[in-house]
């Protein structure tokens, strides 16, 4: 599948739900799904049912575009997540989490998922003080997140930082003093800590056939 390049609200809009793709316009009235009750344009209006595929098709597209993650790198960790020994849906959706894109934008240091992305492929991060520029990074417990000791990155995360008007989750910890803003990883992720409802069966059923 092809990356989307198209409106992002229009993702929430079909998923008829938020999925904070578009960093700190999500928490404002000007939300498209907060200022309209109806989804514009006549794609709405459906016709038929939706089939049983269909819905278990939403749930997983709707992972995909909330973590920004195409379909062979969302395989891999289903095909993980189903090795473990963990029950499969909890853990794909805590190595969703784990990826240091999602940390980055979960410390606030990127506005949403896209631009995190961006700032740690742009060489804006490190990790337990070495440079980490890939996205899909999965942290470990006690990993420091630090922003890179430059004056264009630090302005780059302090101008976000400020802007952010979420909480970080329970398993992270944000030094709000520190001169570099860094963020630690206190505990592994679970399935309670993803901020939108999944139902990880329809996931499971559809990737398991
Ligand atoms: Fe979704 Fe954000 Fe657009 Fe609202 S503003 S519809 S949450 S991407």
């Amino acid at each position: 599948m092809a990356r989307y390049n198209g409106p992002v609200c229009r993702l929430c809009r079909r998923d008829g739900l938020k999925l904070f793709l578009k960093g700190s316009r999500c928490d404002t009235s000007k939300c498209a799904i907060e200022r309209r009750e109806t989804p514009p344009g006549v794609q709405h209006y459906r016709r038929g049912k939706q089939t049983d595929y269909g819905i278990h098709l939403r749930e997983k597209q709707k992972v995909k575009h909330y973590y920004g993650v195409l379909e062979r790198p969302f395989r891999r960790y289903f095909q993980r997540a189903e090795r473990s020994k963990g029950n499969t849906g909890d853990v794909l959706m805590a190595l969703l989490e784990r990826r240091l894109d999602n940390i980055v934008h979960r410390l606030g240091f990127g506005n949403s998922r896209a631009q995190a992305r961006q700032l740690v492929s742009h060489g804006h991060i490190t990790i337990n003080g070495c440079r980490m520029d890939v996205p899909s990074y999965l942290v470990k417990v006690g990993d420091v997140v630090r922003v890179k000791n430059r004056v264009k990155s630090i302005l780059a995360v302090k101008s976000n930082l400020a802007e952010n008007l979420r909480d970080v989750p329970e398993f992270l910890t944000r030094a709000e003093d520190a001169a570099l803003p860094e963020g630690h990883v206190v505990r592994m992720p679970t399935a309670e800590d993803v901020s939108i409802p999944v139902e990880t069966q329809l996931i499971i059923e559809l990737c398991s056939k």
